[in-house]
Parts: C-alpha cells; structure tokens; sequence
C-alpha cells in the first residue's frame, strides 16, 4: 500500500492541556482537531456500530468532559493513530487517510462542500 504525501503524518502531536491533536502532513498541511470533533470520528465498532447496526454516537449522546478528555495518542502500525480519552476508551484506530480527510481547517471543509 502506498502513502501519497496527503496521507503521510510528519508529526502528530497530542496536546492533552488544550485538548486538541495536531497533525503535520508530508505535503505542508496541518489539520489541528479539537478533543470533541475528534471524539465524534471515533471509528471504533461501539461508536460508529458495525454491520448496519447503529453506533453509540448514532444516538447524538451527550459527551461528557471525561469522554471528550483526551490524554494520549499512539501510533497504531503505519496507518493509524488511537487517542486514548480520560474514561478509558481507546479503541478507535483513526485511519491517516480518514484523519485527513475530515480535517476540519477552512480550506478543506470549504473542499468537501463542493462535488469533486
Ligand atoms: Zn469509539
Ligand atoms: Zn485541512
């Protein structure tokens, strides 16, 4: 499998006192997502469900400031990373490639709007 420079993280750093996670991508763009933005991308099989069953987050639950705490971040092989929150869920292995693709930064949330 190969990386375009889009989906390859330079440097991915986890900001616990602000509550964000910052990556630098290989092609100079850097996505910087807020603790609960990303908490709502969680692809872990709870959240999102799986196998057309709904997921936790498919019920708009109300996020606690423990659920939204971000605490840490590893890497998962060369693909991935996983947050780790404060209630102890860590299970959700953000895909580069999706990470990217939902940076939320002016540019590319003014991109998805428009059909490509
Ligand atoms: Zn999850
Ligand atoms: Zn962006």
């Amino acid at each position: 499998m190969s990386q375009s420079p889009a989906n390859k993280p330079l440097n991915i750093n986890a900001d616990r006192t602000a509550g964000r996670l910052t990556i630098e991508w290989a092609d100079g763009h850097r996505s910087q997502f807020d603790a609960v933005t990303l908490r709502l991308l969680c692809p872990c099989a709870f959240c999102q469900g799986e196998a057309g069953r709904p997921g936790w987050l498919d019920t708009n639950p109300t996020l606690s400031s423990i659920q939204t705490q971000l605490v840490g971040a590893r890497l998962v092989g060369s693909y991935a990373v996983a947050p780790t929150w404060a209630d102890g869920h860590d299970t959700g292995y953000y895909e580069f490639e999706s990470l990217r693709f939902h940076c939320p930064c002016t540019e590319c949330t003014a991109a998805r709007r428009e059909p490509s």
